[in-house]
């Protein structure tokens, strides 16, 4: 099945996306690995609505159960990767999905690490893009940092390009599937150093690792790895988008908090319903 739009997140912005869209008559799919933010909102007092204030989760759970009583199928998966052939392809910890658009609200990145050299080498050898990077890397001493699913799909697109690749998961337990014959360093990371570019990797017992380039895939994907693959304008971290929240590539909307601006439910449900207008306007321009 071809979904008209499939959603990438549980948030309000995608939740709420997807109650304009069903209610269109749309075919919808939403996405999300958990409730987002809002899991670690405790109490909030300053949405419209709620008398009583309300926790994060008990909002979170509210408005999917709202969205899957009109319609909408929302499920518990972890999206590791965004394609485009004839149609856009979403590939998940448990599978493969197609569809016409996509709604990127997963919320704010945060794929970063405190590390000295990490923010000064951010481009000029640490890349969060295996796709858009993974050539220029080829047969190169590569650094993976990440422990999880993204990174174990992360490691098998690298691949391609190097099969020279060493893991970091700077003190965290690995839970992706990677090869048995992977090398992984467990110790936390302390520096990373070079001159132009980055081109060594210290951990924790003062180990230095030669290397000629860091990708980046901890924790899940964000909205900025999504956006670095499939070609999305950034500033800075934030999705960049026009009026209908499209961004520059046709077909890919976003919303809410990974598109910057004010960080609140509030703005995050309005995005997601202006979202599904303009989501609305591209599919019936390209029917
Ligand atoms: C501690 C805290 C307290 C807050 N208190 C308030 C408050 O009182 N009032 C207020 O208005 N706002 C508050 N906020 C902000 C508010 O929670 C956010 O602005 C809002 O949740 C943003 O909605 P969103 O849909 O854009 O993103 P989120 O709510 O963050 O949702 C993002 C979604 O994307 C999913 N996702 C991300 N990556 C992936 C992936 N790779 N695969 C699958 N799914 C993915 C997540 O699982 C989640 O479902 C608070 C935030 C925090 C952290």
């Amino acid at each position: 099945m071809i979904y008209d739009t499939i959603i990438i997140g549980k948030g309000p912005a995608g939740i709420s996306a997807a109650v304009y869209l069903v209610r269109s008559g749309r075919s919808v799919l939403v996405l999300g690995k958990d409730a987002g933010a809002l899991e670690r909102a405790e109490s909030i007092e300053n949405y419209y609505g709620f008398p009583e204030n309300v926790s994060g989760a008990e909002l979170a759970l509210r408005g999917i159960a709202q969205a899957e009583r009109l319609g909408v199928t929302v499920l518990s998966e972890e999206i590791l990767h965004l394609g485009m052939d004839d149609v856009w392809s979403v590939k998940t910890t448990e599978g493969l999905y197609s569809t016409k658009t996509i709604l990127i609200a997963t919320g704010k990145s945060r794929t970063s690490i405190n590390v000295p050299g990490f923010e000064q080498y951010r481009g000029k050898g640490i890349s969060f893009c295996v796709t858009c990077d993974g050539f220029f890397y080829r047969g190169k001493k590569l650094a993976l940092l990440g422990a999880g699913s993204y990174a174990a799909n992360e490691y098998s697109e690298l691949l391609a390009f190097s099969e020279d690749i060493t893991v970091f998961t700077n003190g965290a337990e690995i839970t992706g599937s990677f090869p048995k014959n992977a090398s992984i360093v467990t110790e936390k990371i302390t520096a990373f150093t070079g001159e132009d570019s980055v081109s060594a990797i210290t951990t924790a017992e003062g180990t230095v690792h030669a290397i000629q380039g860091v990708f980046v895939a901890l924790g899940t994907a964000g909205a900025a790895s999504f956006a670095a693959t499939v070609g999305v304008e950034l500033s800075g971290t934030d999705i960049v988008i026009d009026a209908q929240h499209m961004t520059n590539i046709p077909g890919v909307f976003a919303a809410g908090d990974c598109t910057g601006g004010f960080l609140q439910i509030a703005k995050a449900v309005s995005d997601g319903a202006h979202a599904a207008k303009g989501i609305n306007s591209y599919l019936k321009n390209i029917s």
